[in-house]
């Protein structure tokens, strides 16, 4: 028996995800460095400053990699760094351009690049902050080059290009933050806040899409419903933070024991409610490798386990999503009347069963 904690799963799996974010920026400045060598190869970049460059570019990705790895991040505001790692990203372009010569007009937009993975995390002021960095990066770049006895193009033309860049850069500073508020609003309107799980609505809505399917494009599927037993008895015994750390813990189980593409809701207190793919054999095999998961998962906070009962019903061809609920529902309170801790399948309305309709 393995023992949940909630804070700590959570924890790692936010880490892994930064970590492979973080690789893949690793992806992107090798690529960045394999195309300057091409270039200085050509000779359109001088060789020393690919030197400085290549170190830059290997120090940068792996000081991210590194804090990240160590777990120093989780001290930070935003333990993602993706504020951090855009202003890096952002300050290697410039010193690139130091040295970029005629090929600057090009690589100045390298800088919109960086700005686009705002948009997992940050707002639209804050990739408009970001923004300042190329502002006074660019000038800054040129003026460098100048100083180096390196000149790019016209001073008319640099301007321009510098024009032309503060103009588009704002603007996606604007559509990245918007795509990252938009996705936020989205998330909080379609899941639940304790268990991060999606919440009845976006149930409901999931539902209406399969069951508006015409008939070609059609899936079958099988609907669940699932109730802790004796919850109100951990509330009372443990306290209700420590029932709200079983829902919590439930929740990694089911993305754990469920199929891929299974989808569950919170459908509110303790109720949830699974749309499985298939029939109601392999939909019944799902819930109960679930349900067994969630019998032999010792909860911290209760140390012990929480059993649950369930209702599984196939959804019947032009069936009301009501109507494959309530069957489903009436399954649980027979689950529960049976002796809680099991699955029960649901019968069929009496109409179906005088036609025949296979269960
Ligand atoms: P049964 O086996 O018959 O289902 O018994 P039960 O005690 O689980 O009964 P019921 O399903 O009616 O219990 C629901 C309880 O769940 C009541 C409520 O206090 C508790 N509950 C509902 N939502 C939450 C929540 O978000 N957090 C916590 N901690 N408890 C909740
Ligand atoms: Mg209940
Ligand atoms: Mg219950």
């Amino acid at each position: 028996m393995e023992a949940t904690t909630f804070t700590n799963v959570q924890i790692e799996r936010a880490q892994r995800l930064r970590l492979r974010r973080c690789l893949l920026s690793c992806l992107f400045y090798a690529a960045s460095a394999s195309l300057l060598a091409v270039a200085c190869g050509m000779g359109l970049f001088p060789r020393n400053a690919l030197y400085l460059v290549l170190v830059s570019f290997f120090c940068t990705p792996a000081l991210f990699v590194a804090v990240i790895a160590t777990g120093a991040n989780l001290r930070c505001r935003d333990p993602s760094l993706t504020e951090a790692q855009i202003a890096a990203a952002m300050l290697n372009c410039t010193l690139v351009l130091t040295f970029a010569g005629p090929l600057r007009g090009i690589v100045m937009f390298a800088y919109l690049l960086p700005l686009q993975f705002g948009a997992f995390a940050l707002t639209t002021p804050v990739l408009l902050r970001l923004c300042l960095i190329p502002a006074a990066g660019l000038p800054f770049a040129i003026a460098a080059s100048h100083w180096l006895g390196m000149r790019g193009a016209a001073l008319e033309l640099e301007l321009v290009q510098w024009m032309a860049l503060m103009l588009v850069l704002p603007f996606t500073a604007y559509v990245a933050g918007r795509l990252f508020e938009y996705t936020r609003y989205k998330r909080l309107s379609d899941h639940d806040e304790l268990s991060g799980l999606y919440n009845r609505r976006a149930a409901l809505a999931y539902l209406d899409q399969l069951t508006r399917l015409s008939t070609p494009n059609q899936v079958e599927f099988c609907v669940a419903v699932l109730d802790f037993d004796h919850f109100k008895q951990i509330n009372d015994r443990f306290g209700h933070a420590a029932g709200d750390e079983v829902i919590r813990g439930f929740a990694l189980l089911a993305r754990d024991n469920l199929r891929k593409g299974d989808v569950i809701a919170r459908w509110g207190g303790e109720e949830f409610v699974v749309v499985l793919h298939g029939d109601s054999e392999q939909a019944r095999n799902s819930i109960e490798r679930l349900r067994m998961a969630c019998a032999s998962h010792v909860v911290t906070a209760i140390g012990g386990a929480v059993t649950l009962s369930a209702g599984l019903a196939r959804h019947l061809p032009g069936e009301s999503i009501a109507s494959v609920i309530e069957r489903a529902d009436h399954a649980l309170y027979a689950a529960k009347r049976a002796g809680r801790n099991r699955t029960e399948l649901a019968s069929l309305p009496l109409d179906r069963r005088q036609a025949g309709t296979a269960p």
